[in-house]
């Protein structure tokens, strides 16, 4: 797999929920419940930690699942619980692997960034308009001063996908606990 390496160093890692089994009946103690109209269904979420290379293939290297303790929690489990558990298991398994991490905006927060931090792992998360407010503010009040950070790309079969990319490196963040972080944000239109 060394040739689908990211700078030639960092293997790429996505961390996903996936796998959702839906039952109408208590399936077992652990089940997720979520209670709509009245009519409670019983669910089974997976994180799935995978291994995706930049041709398309995903090799799954580890599982987490999403479960309760017991019939009645005081507060369900979910994905993001699951994932510092899934993140503890890939460092002890694979602790000199380097790593970059592949997660999508549920995973954007103060906690996320410490952890790959002290993991020493790279990380990429996909922003929504709601992740993060500050950064997106932040972004747009800086770029103008940085028009150079800009880059055309073309891809695909004929060359006929556009890509806008823009970015900004150092951009501070303090999340929820003070703690203050620096990251990049890249824009792709
Ligand atoms: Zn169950």
């Amino acid at each position: 797999m060394d040739r689908y390496r990211l700078l030639d160093r960092y293997f790429t890692i996505s961390i996903d929920g996936t796998g959702r089994l839906v039952f109408p009946k208590r399936h077992c103690p652990h089940c997720l419940t979520r209670t709509r109209n009245g009519k409670t269904t019983y669910y089974h979420p997976v994180l799935e930690a995978k291994l995706v290379t930049p041709n398309g293939f995903a090799f799954s290297i580890m599982t987490e699942f999403v479960e309760n303790p017991g019939k009645n929690p005081t507060k369900q489990d979910c994905e993001l619980k699951a994932f510092y558990r899934l993140a503890a298991r890939l460092k002890k398994r694979f602790p000199r692997l380097p790593i970059c991490l592949l997660l999508d905006g549920l995973f954007a927060g103060g906690p996320t960034f410490a952890l790959c931090e002290q993991y020493r792992w790279k990380y990429f998360v996909v922003l929504q308009e709601s992740d993060l407010s500050s950064v997106h503010k932040e972004f747009e009040a800086l770029l103008p001063l940085a028009s150079e950070n800009h880059l055309r790309f073309l891809t695909g079969v004929r060359r006929e996908i556009q890509q806008d990319f823009r970015w900004m490196n150092d951009i501070s963040y303090v999340d929820s606990e003070n703690r203050e972080h620096t990251i990049a944000v890249l824009e792709c239109l």
